[in-house]
């Protein structure tokens, strides 16, 4: 009987409300938004019953709900939602919630959802990069001679640091994924037997939408959003890709640095911060200039977005203004670029970043578990048969 109990959590409600689930209680179940979600599926719809929940305070289900994750935020709910109860914002302010709550360790996960810490948080790596400037004899002047990066900030301190914070947050984001997981698995299967699709073919189903965006794609009211971010995507695979082929060319085969503007990493580089400056544009304008469409923006949000532009054009101004010999400024564009990255790589499992590696999870866990069936397309005929129930 214990498990039938349904306890409401008011603190939860008002979280939801304050990370951009404000209009939840305006939500009167008519289910519109159900049936327009391209994305929803005939056997388990939503956002209808995360309307519910939310307003009840239903935490648990909540946060162990895949579909609060298979939701890309396109709007389209929101859109036709005839009470503006915006439920894609909805979705988006339990999605936030999630970070916060399975973040390990958990201070960071409220130091990452609050404006007041922002500069503690950015004061971390930058005292860290002043230290070792300081130390090399660097502050008061930056090194003479051809710009390299190297002997401003040797690869000898920085790299250990990076691999240091890189290690503890892949457990730390393991540690989440993994409460994350074992949530799921209490609050859905409830003694069931997992579905038919095995856990490989799970992932390799959830890779592919995840790298082909394919049902991201199917977002209408808002489809610019879709653009936007399957472009900031592959900016950043094209980044990471660099920066892993560069450490491995330097410690492995001695790469000498700077890289030729013609070499193939190089350009790869260069694409991938266009790439993400032009996404990071797109997501910024859609945002302050398609708000009825987007919906309001967050602190989440607007967080892991400025992060991410000013990563972008700070690594193409460091870039450029390294070509034009100006040491101070490029020497010093590369230090906020550092502190910019140190910052997106740190922070990583508690801020929005995150959703990369809790949708990923979601989705699988989905097909895994045979909560997911293969979506139809919406059509005004499947509009009208779709059972909301
Ligand atoms: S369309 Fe709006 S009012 Fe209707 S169930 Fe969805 S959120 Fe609630
Ligand atoms: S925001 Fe888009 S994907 Fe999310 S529930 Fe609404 S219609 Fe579906």
């Amino acid at each position: 009987m214990a498990d039938n109990v349904i306890e409401s959590d008011i603190d939860f409600i008002k979280d939801v409300t304050r990370l951009g689930g404000s209009s939840l209680k305006k939500c009167y179940q008519c289910a519109t938004c159900s049936v327009v979600c391209s994305l929803s599926s005939d056997e388990k719809p939503f956002p209808r019953k995360e309307m519910i929940w939310a307003q009840w305070g239903l935490k648990d289900r909540l946060l162990s709900d895949p579909d609060v994750w298979r939701c890309y935020q396109c709007g389209d709910c929101s859109v036709y939602c005839p009470r503006g109860a915006k439920p894609g914002e909805v979705m988006g302010a339990i999605r936030n919630y999630s970070f916060r709550h399975y973040a390990f360790p958990g201070f960071m996960g409220k130091a990452l959802g609050s404006a007041k810490y922002l500069p503690l948080l950015l004061a971390a790596p930058v005292i860290l990069f002043l230290i070792i400037l300081a130390h090399l004899g660097n502050l008061s002047s930056v090194p003479a001679g051809d710009i390299v990066f190297a002997k401003f900030l040797p690869h000898l301190y920085v790299d250990p640091i990076f691999i240091t914070v890189s290690v503890l947050v892949a457990a730390a984001t393991a540690i989440g994924i993994t409460r994350f997981w074992k949530n799921m698995n209490k609050n859905n299967l409830q003694g069931k037997q997992y579905g038919k699709t095995s856990i490989v073919n799970s992932i390799v189903l959830a890779a592919e939408e995840v790298l082909t965006h394919n049902k991201f794609k199917k977002c209408d009211a808002n489809n610019i959003r879709y653009s936007g971010h399957l472009i900031v995507f592959y900016g950043f695979l094209a980044l990471f890709a660099v920066t892993t082929i560069v450490f491995f060319g330097l410690y492995v085969f001695g790469l000498e640095l700077p890289l030729k503007l013609t070499n193939p990493v190089k350009i790869l580089a260069n694409i991938g911060a266009v790439a993400l400056i032009t996404g990071c544009t797109i997501a910024v304008y859609n945002r302050l200039v398609r708000k009825d469409k987007s919906g309001e923006s967050y602190y989440y949000d607007w967080l892991f977005l400025i992060v991410l532009y000013a990563i972008g054009i700070t690594g193409l101004l460091t870039e450029l203004v390294r070509l034009s010999g100006y040491a101070s400024a490029a020497y010093w564009s590369y230090f906020v670029h550092l502190v910019l990255v140190f910052f997106l790589i740190a922070y990583f499992p508690y801020s929005k970043f995150a959703h990369l590696i809790y949708r990923f999870a979601a989705i699988v866990y989905a097909r895994y578990a045979g909560l997911s069936e293969p979506v139809a397309e919406t059509t005004s005929e499947t509009i009208e048969t779709k059972n909301v129930a």
